[in-house]
């Protein structure tokens, strides 16, 4: 079982803890999270009669027992999938739809979601191990007796080309899509993705205390603090949900060394900061993906924590998170950048309208190869790795001479202006360096005249006077004439997901109830 590997470089006798609960500080050891999820194992197959290619799907919060219960459906030889844990009865009702589940691990309000001729469900604490009797079914499950010796996972005899995961993209062009991911996919993640960050550094990665801020059901969250970081050895402090002052709490109490982000928690750290400087003393590195981040921001957080290395890398889903190994920003100053691709894989850019490879320089559809890339859609033929295993990704972008890569857009996002190519990436470059605005997103609104033309959604500072016709203006001074934002529509806040994208579908459909 290659997620937890026996041998470490590091002695028993002075084993960190592997898991931690970052409001109970309850813990978990390297040899009790290998005893649980084997003990967990064996009751999958024998209670539930969990087999290779049997899903089981988790509608849980993060907390300790999170990585436990994926590691276990996997060592069960079993397919784990995860979904929100504050998803509605209808999107759960969808998903099992969907997934065909053999078995569902829920909290106790997802439980009570879940239609009546569901899958069995096993209720899972959020607090672990917990004593409450509705647990028991839990509890059993994970009896030590169950286990043949406690420390030999099931032999669950799957190959590495088996179905290990269906995680879902986030749903932020469309709906989400299930993405098979196979046990060949999650190692090479743990290869490409971990190992090889923590290599970048002189301290054993078993010294690393991360902060799980993240939600683990995304593939961000569930790739480190599930499975990645735990074969590492690193310590993960588990909270189970994203507040400032928590995670402040939690960097001071547990000593974090790294911090995995999105950009608007950063954005949130920052505000925490400017109202009285918070020292984080502990912290080495921060590191964000998952949606653009502005050069702006970037800075400002160098110029607040300046001893901290900050790290930006990209990844989707469909490639298991994989795609560029961060890069330490605070040296290179290429701030815009994601980085150079991470070892193993190979990169393409594609022109439009040819089909062609692209020069660095040009920017066109990012193609990705390598052994982190999907399997394919559920329920789909294998569209996305026709064309020779190679994956498109749907990204606008290009690399520059020195094989770094920076992210445009998204080929979808791009607005159509008289038959001119606008990114909205390029407009909210431009207005979030705006001092009267907090928060921004440019979509388009359909136009008889001109196709489409890019709107802009903008989150004023408190107290400001701003006006539409200011913020055109100041658009315009800067940018190309067929580039000109053609409206601005002032909002509260931006609708973004969990793993802190910008939903632009959601805008969209604001614009269609507006009648613009
Ligand atoms: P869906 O595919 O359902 O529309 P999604 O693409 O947002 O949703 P994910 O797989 O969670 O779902 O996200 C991957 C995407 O996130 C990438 O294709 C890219 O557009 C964006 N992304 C990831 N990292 C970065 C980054 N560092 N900078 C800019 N964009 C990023
Ligand atoms: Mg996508």
């Amino acid at each position: 079982f290659s997620y937890l590997p026996l041998h470490h470089h590091h002695s028993q006798s002075h084993s960190p803890p592997c898991l931690l609960d970052a409001a109970t500080a309850a813990s978990l050891s390297r040899a009790d999270l290998r005893r649980l999820v084997s003990a967990l194992a064996h009751g999958l197959r024998r209670t539930h009669r969990i087999r290779a290619g049997a899903v089981v799907l988790l509608i849980l919060p993060n907390s300790i027992a999170f990585p436990v219960a994926s590691l276990a459906v996997l060592a069960a030889g079993g397919v784990a999938t995860t979904m929100n844990p504050s998803s509605s009865r209808a999107e759960i009702a969808d998903r099992l739809r969907d997934t065909c589940p053999s078995l569902v691990l829920a909290s106790r309000d997802n439980a009570a979601k879940l239609p009546p001729s569901a899958a069995p469900v096993v209720l899972v604490p959020e607090t672990f191990p917990s004593a409450d009797d509705e647990f028991a079914p839990f509890r059993a499950l994970l009896d030590p007796d169950t286990a043949r010796a406690t420390d030999e996972f099931p032999c669950a005899e799957v190959g590495q080309d088996a179905a290990a995961a269906v995680l879902y993209s986030s749903g932020t062009s469309g709906r989400s899509k299930g993405v098979v991911l196979t046990h060949r996919n999650l190692i090479a993640m743990v290869e490409l993705f971990v190992r090889f960050e923590a290599s970048q550094y002189a301290t054993p990665a078993c010294d690393n205390v991360y902060l799980a801020a993240l939600p683990m059901f995304h593939v961000y969250g569930l790739s480190l603090f599930a499975v990645g970081l735990l074969s590492l050895g690193s310590t993960v402090v588990v909270m189970s949900r994203f507040d400032v002052g928590e995670a402040v709490r939690a960097i001071r109490r547990y000593k974090v060394t790294h911090l995995p982000l999105v950009p608007p928690i950063m954005a949130a750290l920052l505000r925490a900061n400017s109202a009285g400087a918070l020292s984080l003393d502990s912290l080495v590195q921060v590191s964000s993906g998952a949606a653009p981040l502005s050069g702006r921001l970037i800075q400002d957080f160098l110029q607040a924590f300046p001893h901290v290395d900050f790290i930006q890398g990209y990844g989707m889903t469909e490639s298991t998170a994989v795609g560029t190994r961060g890069f330490n920003t605070s040296k290179h100053k290429k701030y815009a950048s994601v980085g150079l691709l991470a070892p193993n894989t190979h990169a393409k850019i594609i022109d439009l309208e040819t089909g062609f490879c692209l020069p660095p320089g040009s920017c066109g559809d990012l193609w990705l190869h390598g052994p982190a890339i999907m399997k394919g859609y559920l329920n789909a033929e294998d569209t996305c790795t026709r064309n020779d295993g190679w994956l498109q990704t749907g990204d606008l972008a290009y690399f520059d001479s020195d094989g770094y890569l920076y992210i445009v857009g998204r080929l979808k996002d791009t607005i159509k202006y008289k038959g001119f190519q606008i990114a909205p990436a390029d407009l909210e470059a431009v207005l979030v360096q705006h001092p009267g605005i907090v928060d921004v997103a440019v979509t388009s609104a359909e136009d008889e005249e001109a196709g489409e033309i890019p709107v802009a959604f903008v989150v004023r500072k408190p107290g400001s006077t701003l006006t539409c016709e200011q913020l055109m203006e100041y658009v315009a001074k800067q940018v190309s004439p067929y580039k000109k934002v053609r409206k601005v529509i002032f909002v509260e806040a931006i609708p973004k997901s969990p793993a802190g994208k910008v939903l632009r579908r959601l805008l969209k459909e604001f614009l269609h109830l507006d009648g613009a």
